[in-house]
């Protein structure tokens, strides 16, 4: 990923903070405003409009209009390309302003805004509307005197609802397939980040997208997610966030039977074995957690150690947490920000005291920094054992499991002993190991002397409890198509 040099960043000015239906800006219908906060000095940055289900009933009627009887509905496919190209290209316009946004209301540094959510957003815009115009279907010779033939089409109004960890980049990988396949879209942005999804949605406006086609409700899960999930008019639901809303979306969206995919949480394996580049590996383990300050669906929290190595390899991952520079996210030198709110923050800090309590030993962090924002040092524990609540449930946070391996197969089985399966990865110079491993580990990605890496033509999501479907490349587009069979009698 190409890094660009950053100029000392400026707080970027906030312009839209109102539901966006059928192209117009609203209050709620309540009135009701939420506040959103920077996470770095808990201050309120701006009152947003808080949606409930009376703005997504008209969001859901202007999503099916759009579908159904406007341009969208009558737009050549390679067009609707050209739009989203447009879109694109209006993100990468205001990259700097954005990535601002971003920082201000998640927390993460500026440098990460610009240089990983910036760029994979205008890719995955960039690679879905490539799509547009190559969505085809079959001529199938089927017995008798018949012309059949499929067609995909879209699967109708899709309702989309996404965590805070990367705000705009989830946008992009729901509107992505979703306006690539012609579907129209109800999406929620999270309550602690409602902003860049906000703003995206101006963009969409300004690229010419017609009305009606993207609508944004902003609002909290239980109240404006769940009339999104339970109405009838909606086909479709991708939710990304933790497995347990996953489980009430499942139960809401049983009586009109919708079509669903999930991309959920994770406790990653992250293997480095004996005959690894150590040095390397230790990089990729501090990146593979630490990145986004921990929050990361696929962060690679159990980090299973060769027991000839790890004594070493337990000193290269505590240098670099000494000297991992946390603090101000609008410093460019930042690399890591605060957690994005007190409720992640009290969370983490509930299993620091955890791992302590244990036996587990903290090598360095389990404390938070400062006084002022939710920030928590890099911790880094050792002597973790499969069973202690730090090794088996997601903690979401800037906290490294270090556990000891010697067998292969039985390590296989304990990496394997979790409910999850998202991710992992397997650090090795042998590449009989890399594939005979990267073939037995449940998980929907596996990297091999690396990780986090993630491209839009790369199919990402999870095995288990981590996820239905999968999002990103032609697979991610499937879910927002119906496939239609037409039969002809011929004379
Ligand atoms: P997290 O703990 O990361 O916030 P959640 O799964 O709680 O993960 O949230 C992810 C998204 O799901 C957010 O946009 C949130 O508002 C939404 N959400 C939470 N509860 C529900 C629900 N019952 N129905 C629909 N969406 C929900």
């Amino acid at each position: 990923m190409s890094t660009t040099v950053m100029q000392p960043v400026r707080r970027p000015t906030i312009r839209q903070t109102e539901c966006f239906i059928d192209g117009q800006w609203t209050s709620s219908q309540s009135g009701k405003t939420f506040e959103t906060i920077h996470p770095a000095t808990e201050e309120t940055i701006a009152q947003v409009a808080e949606g409930d289900q009376a703005d997504v009933e008209l969001a859901v009627r202007a999503a099916r209009k759009a579908l159904e009887s406007g341009p969208w509905s009558r737009m050549d496919a390679r067009d609707r390309g050209r739009l989203m190209m447009k879109l694109a290209d209006l993100i990468e316009h205001e990259a700097d302003e954005l990535a601002a946004l971003e920082t201000l209301d998640n927390g993460k540094p500026i440098r990460d805004a610009r240089n990983a959510d910036v760029p994979l957003t205008i890719d995955c815009l960039r690679y879905y509307a490539g799509f547009a115009d190559k969505i085809h279907g079959q001529t199938i010779p089927i017995r008798g005197n018949y012309f059949c033939y499929t067609r995909r089409e879209p699967v109708g109004v899709v309702g989309q609802i996404i965590p805070w960890n990367f705000p705009m980049l989830m946008v992009a990988w729901k509107w992505g397939p979703a306006l690539a396949a012609g579907c129209t879209v109800v999406m929620k942005p999270a309550e602690q980040t409602p902003l860049t999804c906000l703003r995206l949605a101006r963009l969409a406006q300004k690229a010419g997208i017609p009305d009606g086609v993207i609508n944004v409700v902003p609002g909290f899960g239980p109240t404006a997610g769940a009339a999104i999930v339970k109405h009838p008019g909606v086909d479709k639901v991708a939710f990304t966030g933790e497995y347990l809303t996953a489980q009430t979306i499942m139960k809401d969206a049983a009586p009109t039977l919708k079509r669903l995919t999930f991309e959920l949480g994770g406790k990653s394996p992250n293997i480095i074995t004996a005959d690894a580049d150590l040095d390397a590996a230790a990089a990729g383990a501090h990146f593979g957690l630490y990145f986004n300050q921990g929050q990361c669906c696929c962060a690679g929290s159990r980090v299973f150690v060769e027991e000839s190595v790890h004594a070493r390899f337990i000193e290269k991952l505590a240098s670099m947490n000494k000297t991992r520079r946390v603090g101000d996210p609008f410093n460019p030198e930042t690399e890591q920000g605060p957690q994005v709110d007190r409720a992640q923050f009290d969370k983490i800090m509930k299993y620091i005291e955890l791992g302590k309590q244990a036996g587990a030993t903290c090598v360095t962090g389990g404390t938070r920094v400062g006084e002022r924002g939710y920030f928590v040092a890099p911790t880094l524990f050792d002597n973790v054992s499969d069973e202690m609540p730090i090794a088996q449930d997601e903690i979401f946070g800037p906290v490294m499991s270090v556990l000891k391996f010697k067998d292969l197969d039985e390590l296989v089985a304990r990496a394997n002993n979790t409910i999850f399966g998202l991710a992992a990865a397997v650090w090795t110079r042998d590449v009989s190991k890399a594939h005979y491993l990267a073939k037995r580990l449940r998980a929907g990605t596996v990297w091999i002397n690396c990780y986090d890496v993630f491209d839009a033509a790369a199919p990402f999501g999870g095995f288990k409890m981590s996820g239905m479907g999968r999002e990103l490349g032609e697979e991610g587009l499937r879910p927002y198509l119906e496939n239609k069979t037409v039969t002809v009698a011929l004379g």
